[in-house]
């Protein structure tokens, strides 16, 4: 992988506060939001500030690359297998996961630097509330897999998936990101879309306490992998 890629490491959010991520790894989180919940090949699985409903959280490389298209086609085959198996057992918690990407040029483009340019994958129990409205608003391809983004690499992309099924658009959004803005609006909630102006503590109480029966005795998650 190349130098460059990490170039903007030292003022990316993920890398500088979650722990085990980035160049230089913290042991503990800087807030609530940044605890790991688990991990996977090369990646955790996080909450996240903003997180507008229980059970939305992020999967997130411990690399600072800018997209998962970054990956290799090995890597990216764990991780598929890791979204799976994270996502089956959590939808057994909350509701059947919508999985999606802002692929780096979408992501960097953003405006109040909202979206951060480190690869990310959000993950929301609210497939079936949305999908259909997603599936429809813009063009997607179907890929056979997460590895398939490799080759959009140097466009961009919107990705998303759901039970194993993923997709792919090469729309290139006119803000930042655009998918968890939709997925917000046709959720119909009070709240606000923007993490600066919604942090979501409540739903990160309710996840903690709901992810509670995959924890061991010490209280640390042990869900998964
Ligand atoms: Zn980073
Ligand atoms: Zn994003």
């Amino acid at each position: 992988m190349k130098m460059t890629l990490d170039a903007d490491c030292s003022n990316c959010p993920y890398c500088r506060n979650i722990p085990g991520v980035g160049a230089f790894p913290l042991k503990s989180a800087a807030t609530e939001f940044d605890q790991l919940l688990n991990i996977g090949p090369g990646v955790v699985i996080a909450p996240t500030v903003g997180m507008f409903i229980p059970g939305y959280l992020l999967l997130i490389t411990t690399r600072h690359v800018v997209s998962f298209s970054q990956l290799d086609e090995e890597q990216l085959s764990n991780v598929e297998r890791f979204v799976g198996l994270s996502t089956r057992q959590l939808s057994g918690l909350f509701d059947e996961y919508l999985v999606f990407e802002h692929g780096a040029v979408s992501c960097g483009r953003s405006l109040h630097g909202a979206c951060v340019s480190h690869a990310h994958l959000h993950l929301i129990p609210a497939a079936r509330r949305v999908e259909r409205a997603l599936s429809s608003v813009v063009s997607w391809e179907p890929i056979t897999g997460l590895a398939d983004v490799i080759r959009l690499r140097e466009s961009g992309y919107l990705m998303y998936g759901t039970q194993g099924r993923y997709y792919v658009s090469r729309y290139v959004p006119t803000s930042g990101q655009w998918i968890r803005r939709r997925v917000f609006e046709w959720l119909a909630l009070e709240t606000h879309w923007d993490w600066a102006a919604y942090s979501g503590r409540q739903e990160l109480m309710m996840t903690l306490d709901r992810l509670r029966p995959l924890c061991d005795a010490k209280g640390d998650p042990v869900f998964l992998y």
